[in-house]
């Protein structure tokens, strides 16, 4: 099913890509290999655990090798429900998901592997081991340790429970934002009510009526269908009526019944959660969370985001005064929550007169993905050429080589840019495909999945990018070089595995800065006619367009990350959750304007209360700091390319073979920080940048 491509070049090398053969590939054949797969590695795995002693050779490649049988057999399974999921993939993917998820749970839970792990840990030879073979066993035997299976067997059995349950609410919780903003619908029917919404946006919401049967215009909750109101129409109440309905999803207060309120449900997670964190000997979830990730404690995270609220806030209230000056001029003299987007978005219109119309004909796409290559050339001294003869499952997709400075190939990765509707999920990602491995034979080298949902062509012209969709585009293929250009040779670290949560968006964000440097912008955004380059004037716009309203945004995602590491590590199980009373407290001490009380936006926090963010939405702010800075670094250098190389082997290259807080300091001979956030966000001022007493280090 996966046919290894051996690619010989003129210096004999043989270089190792290994791609599934997207040409054959059958629904019916992966799912019974995926079956041979997991059964085989249960017979397996019984073997391995009857050995006497164990050590890395009889246990931990073995093992790498049955995971590696799993990817390769489930990888294109998962990666076609995102990108080509017609029916038949779909229920492909959904009959192998629980036999996936059942054999984790099988290994994860599995003592004698456990107790295989610690006796390799405590033998005479580990300390002879690389420190990538050392972090391979001790993140190991972290997690394990961390799912509960080193507890007392009634704890352990307490534990379990209690992770299921969690499971169940958080998909709950999340289905009732969903479901609570389904049920909302507010219809129109008089046009002169939506006033200012875009044309689209109305046609839209017509469309949405008329799939009821309705005449007229129907606004929903969902994201587009809300923000075309709210940053959109002219009408006031309209607004406050949208804001009302969609501060108040999933909770008790507003105009919805309350069949999908969320209130019992964060507090019976918040209670688990704290329970969980207790059980392994910990004083909160707080510290469960950051147990894995780079920053040391949550009292070094509450430093970190008080600190950048202090750094924003005078930004953020002159950014204030401003909104209320312009609807002054209309006006209104109470500013409220559901005009900021409103006013906002005429200010920027006002100030920065920037429109996408205006940006897409410097940004064609062939022109924009050379460019990209030939910046990553010169950074990384690494080529990036077609490379014939890998099936994909769409023509529109291409595949690439990466090549090194001797024309070996040393990785390549699939690129599908275009939206389809009808069988591609929304957004933007990268996911492996295959990871770099050290084999008997030689290396096994990364390959990568980047896709994307830009706009199509249009007949007679090439794609023509916003620059969000630019940025994008280089966000991911910074995620991309942490997995291709890495050097580790453990499966299980390779790349961006093992790397600490809030620290992966580090390479993503980093590559996101060339997209406003002037020098690279002259590169690639030219006019897709005329050849000619993106006018001074537009650069100058684009870089302030960045720093536009920074203040309140940075102040805002302090808000929500001061409030959910409180929220967890402040627990008391005598007191239950507190969860208004930790907001209005977060509020007090970073909001500059407070939201009405009826406001509820814990209720549909998503990213905490189901998703993977829970005490760690900081991580976004905290990412951001060690992007900033590395970038700074090649700013101060005046570009220099051995900061380049000096970033791919302290950073790219070491992936998670260590922690992200060594890989940085090895970059930046020091310890991350926030000045160059500040700067590139417009929050330094003159009074408080650059003095040493003022360097805050993370
Ligand atoms: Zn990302």
């Amino acid at each position: 099913m996966l046919a290894p491509l051996l690619i010989q070049f003129e210096s004999k090398t043989i270089a190792m890509l290994v791609f599934p053969d997207y040409s054959t590939l059958k629904p019916d054949a992966t799912l019974a290999a995926l079956e041979a797969v997991l059964a085989d590695n249960r017979t397996q795995l019984d073997a391995l655990l009857k050995q006497e002693t164990p050590v890395w050779e009889s246990l931990v490649e073995p093992l790498d090798a049955m995971s590696e049988a799993v990817s390769r057999s489930w990888g294109p399974v998962s990666h076609l429900f995102g990108v080509w999921s017609t029916p038949e993939w779909r229920a492909a993917y959904n009959s192998a998901l629980p036999k996936l998820t059942e054999y984790g749970v099988e290994l994860s839970q599995n003592e004698s592997l456990f107790r295989a792990y610690e006796s390799i840990a405590a033998s005479p030879v580990f300390a002879t081991f690389s420190t990538s073979r050392q972090k391979v066993i001790q993140d190991a035997l972290r997690d394990f340790r961390l799912s509960g299976i080193a507890l007392p067997a009634d704890q352990k059995a307490r534990f379990k429970t209690v992770s299921l349950r969690l499971s169940e609410l958080q998909a709950k919780f999340e289905e009732n934002v969903m479901d609570g903003a389904q049920a909302y619908g507010h219809l129109v029917t008089d046009a002169a009510e939506l006033v200012g919404m875009t044309a689209s946006a109305l046609e839209a919401a017509r469309e949405k009526a008329q799939a009821k049967k309705q005449e007229g215009w129907l606004l929903t909750l969902d994201f587009p269908s809300y923000d075309a109101v709210i940053s959109r129409a002219d009408n006031r109440a309209l607004r406050e009526r949208l804001y009302t309905a969609y501060a108040t999803r999933a909770s008790d207060q507003g105009p919805h019944d309350k069949t999908h309120d969320n209130t019992a449900l964060m507090a019976e997670i918040l209670g688990l959660r704290h329970e969980q964190a207790q059980l392994l000997g910990l004083s909160n979830f707080a510290e469960l969370s950051l147990a894995t990730k780079m920053a040391e404690s949550p009292a070094a995270v509450e430093t970190f985001l008080l600190e950048l609220a202090e750094r924003a806030k005078s930004r953020a209230l002159t950014e204030l005064d401003e909104l209320r000056a312009m609807a002054a001029a209309d006006g209104i003299t109470d500013l409220q929550p559901w005009d900021m987007a409103y006013y906002s978005e005429r200010l920027r219109e006002q100030t920065l007169g920037l429109t996408d119309e205006a940006l897409r004909p410097y940004f064609p796409y062939p022109q924009v993905l050379q460019g990209l290559f030939d910046l990553v050339h010169s950074l990384f001294g690494v080529r990036i050429e077609p490379l014939q003869g890998v099936a994909t499952w769409h023509p529109d997709v291409s595949v690439y080589a990466l090549k090194d400075a001797e024309g070996r190939s040393t990785g390549a990765f699939y690129l599908d840019p275009y939206s389809r509707p009808e069988t591609k999920r929304g957004g933007a990602w990268m996911d492996e495909c295959t990871s770099r491995r050290k084999l008997a034979d030689g290396i096994q080298h990364p390959v990568a999945y980047l896709v994307c949902n830009f706009t199509p062509p249009a007949p007679g012209q090439p794609a023509l990018l916003t620059h969000d969709e630019v940025l994008t585009l280089f966000h991911e293929f910074g995620h991309g070089l942490h997995h291709l250009l890495t050097q580790v040779d453990e499966g299980a670290l390779a790349g961006i595995r093992g790397v600490e949560w809030d620290a992966v968006e580090l390479p993503s964000q980093f590559m996101e800065n060339w997209c406003y440097e002037p020098t690279t912008l002259k590169l690639f955004a030219r006019h897709w006619q005329t050849g000619a380059p993106m006018p001074d004037a537009m650069i100058e716009q684009l870089r302030q367009d960045r720093q536009f309203q920074s203040g309140l945004a940075t102040l805002r995602q302090v808000e929500f990350s001061l409030f959910d590491l409180r929220l967890h590590r402040d627990f008391d199980a005598a007191q239950g959750a507190q969860v208004l009373e930790t907001l209005n407290k977060v509020r007090d001490e970073v909001a500059v304007l407070r939201p009405p009380s009826f406001n509820r936006m814990p209720w549909s926090f998503g990213h905490i209360f189901a998703g993977g963010y829970s005490a760690g939405y900081y991580s976004y702010k905290w990412a951001e700091v060690l992007s900033s800075d590395a970038f700074a670094a090649f700013e101060e250098s005046g570009f220099k390319p051995e900061t380049g190389t000096h970033f791919r082997d302290s950073i790219l290259a070491a992936g998670g073979s260590r922690p992200a807080m060594e890989s940085f300091i090895e970059f930046r001979q020091r310890k991350p920080e926030i000045d160059a956030l500040l700067r590139h966000s417009g929050l330094s001022s003159t009074q408080t940048a650059s003095t040493a007493e003022n360097h805050v280090a993370i």
